[in-house]
């Protein structure tokens, strides 16, 4: 019986490919702005090199390949103070209409505050769940140390088989919330940013729509 949910954020309520593009735009209109670069280019050439599977270095590629004179760290501050524009996923639409109130919801997303804080009131979904945490990977605290785990289950009251936990990636969503008594539930989305790796540890479910929660729910 599942009496809590917590979910994951990034590709679990909504696309996180969105959040990279609109990142995107942002950056390339500072740039064509700045150095006259039409924003369509290096927009087009960061979603490219997003898509050839380039990360971590996107913008140092880009200053690279436009031969520009401009410190990257304005690049990455840009991108991740912007306000995004983002749309849940419409599974995550229903299920949150669908059990806002009647049970404890939860969010438990690593990344940078600033970041994801923006990510949530973009959503517009403050208001429909218990308690948010986010863990502050720049001071090195995640998800696999577990206290966000922990800390959000001792304001749930529940026993902790009681809640799952929601996530997109193997390995990170599943094995400490699995090692501390949790049940987990692995959502595998098409174009996820984890879709392609591997399950290691077995989850004690796996879907493609969070629509695929509710009979587990009665079960
Ligand atoms: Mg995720």
């Amino acid at each position: 019986m599942i009496k809590a949910i917590i979910f994951d954020l990034d590709d679990t309520l909504y696309p996180e490919r969105a959040y990279v593009l609109s990142g995107f735009r942002a950056v390339a209109k500072y740039l064509e702005q700045k150095h006259r670069i039409p924003a369509q280019k290096s927009f087009s050439m960061l979603e490219e090199a997003f898509d050839r599977g380039l990360r971590k270095k996107n913008f140092n590629d880009l200053l690279q390949h436009l031969n520009l004179n401009e410190p990257v760290e304005n690049l990455i501050k840009i991108y991740r103070t912007h306000t995004p524009t983002l749309k849940l996923y419409p599974d995550a639409e229903k299920i949150l209409h669908a059990l806002k109130g009647k049970m404890p919801l939860g969010i438990i997303t690593d990344g940078i505050p600033e970041t994801q804080n923006n990510k949530i009131r973009s959503l517009g979904i403050e208001n429909s769940f218990t308690k948010i945490i986010i863990n502050d990977i720049g001071s090195g605290t995640t998800k696999t140390q577990g206290t966000s785990f922990a800390t959000m289950l001792e304001g749930f009251n529940i026993p902790t088989k009681e809640a799952a936990y929601v996530g997109d990636n193997p390995e990170k969503d599943i094995t400490t919330p699995h090692n501390l008594g949790m049940t987990t539930i692995l959502i595998r989305r098409k174009n996820g940013e984890y879709a392609h790796v591997a399950i290691t540890k077995r989850p004690d479910h796996i879907i493609t729509t969070l629509e695929e929660i509710m009979p587990l729910l009665r079960s």
